[in-house]
């Protein structure tokens, strides 16, 4: 049995007679990149939200580690502090300073004296690019920027797990890129499991697991090659695919002997290259 970090087992959940999560299984690997995508009011959000018991399940059970963590004797706090939770916006106290926003969680739920949380605060400021900015207030801040601050004030906290709720949604490109090698970085460096809800596709293209949610249910999970190589079902679901994939897709269609699943514009040029090499003619006059 490979280990898992956090289990989600027969998970449910209904808002009074509506059932919004539906038997929902997956479990996640330490240091993996797991990402989550479904079309709108599918229940991404509400499954986050049980998974940092922001909400009560209806049914089922999360692990972590191995230990149910709605058993009444789980400390709360303590589990929610191994897994850090960023959402769409709202993660900052406006009336407080980048650095106060960093070491405020540190001092007051991990007890850290002020130097040390500190210490940590920039560290994790210096990584995300934002230690020019310990003075500011979050309103003097792009949207990017205040994310990526968010970020370091979480993974301050030294966190096993970190889980983000569309935390790019509000961004434009270049914060979206920032944040994403932030969490990426992260990951690599510091070895924090990253579990990420986006409708952004570009977003999960590089990462280990991707599952998509629709109508309360998880109805695909795989690598994300092997999900984007089911262009047909995604368009069902309503879902985009990744532009190159898209455009390779559509190729096919045409009759052009693309492999499934590409992902990147390398791996789309590679493949036309080998195509025309082969001897495959785009004007089908072999
Ligand atoms: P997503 O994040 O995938 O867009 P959500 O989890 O936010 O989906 O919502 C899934 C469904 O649950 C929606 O139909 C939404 O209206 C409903 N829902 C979410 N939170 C509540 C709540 N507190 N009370 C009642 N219904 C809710
Ligand atoms: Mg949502």
């Amino acid at each position: 049995m490979s280990e898992t970090i956090l289990e989600v087992q027969h998970l449910g959940k209904s808002f009074g007679t509506h059932e919004i999560l539906r038997d929902i299984d997956f479990s996640v690997k330490p240091k993996d990149v797991t990402c989550i995508i479904g079309p709108s009011g599918s229940g991404k959000s509400t499954l986050l939200r049980c998974m940092n018991l922001l909400e009560t399940p209806s049914s089922g059970e999360i692990r972590y580690h191995g230990t149910n963590i709605m058993d009444k004797h789980v400390n709360v706090p303590k589990y929610r502090s191994k897994v850090g939770m960023v959402f769409q916006n709202f993660n900052l106290f406006n009336n407080m300073t980048v650095l106060k926003n960093c070491t405020v969680g540190q001092e007051k739920v991990l007890k850290k004296s002020k130097e040390e949380a500190h210490k940590n605060a920039m560290m994790y400021l210096e990584k995300v690019g934002m230690a020019p900015y310990i003075n500011a207030k979050p309103k003097q801040l792009s949207g990017g920027q205040k994310q990526r601050v968010a970020i370091a004030g979480i993974v301050a906290m030294k966190p096993k797990c970190i889980v983000l709720d569309e935390p790019t949604a509000m961004l434009d490109p270049l914060g979206r890129k920032d944040v994403l090698n932030v969490l990426h970085e992260l990951n690599r460096q510091e070895n924090v499991t990253v579990i990420l809800i986006t409708h952004y596709m570009e977003e999960v293209i590089d990462i280990d697991k991707l599952y998509v949610m629709d109508d309360g249910k998880l109805v695909m999970s795989g690598t994300p090659r092997e999900i984007f190589s089911q262009v047909e079902k995604l368009k069902e679901l309503r879902l985009d695919v990744p532009h190159v994939t898209e455009l390779a897709y559509e190729l096919q269609k045409e009759g052009v002997p693309l492999k499934n699943g590409i992902l990147t514009s390398e791996e789309f040029t590679e493949e036309l290259i080998r195509v025309r090499n082969e001897g495959f003619n785009v004007n089908n006059s072999r």
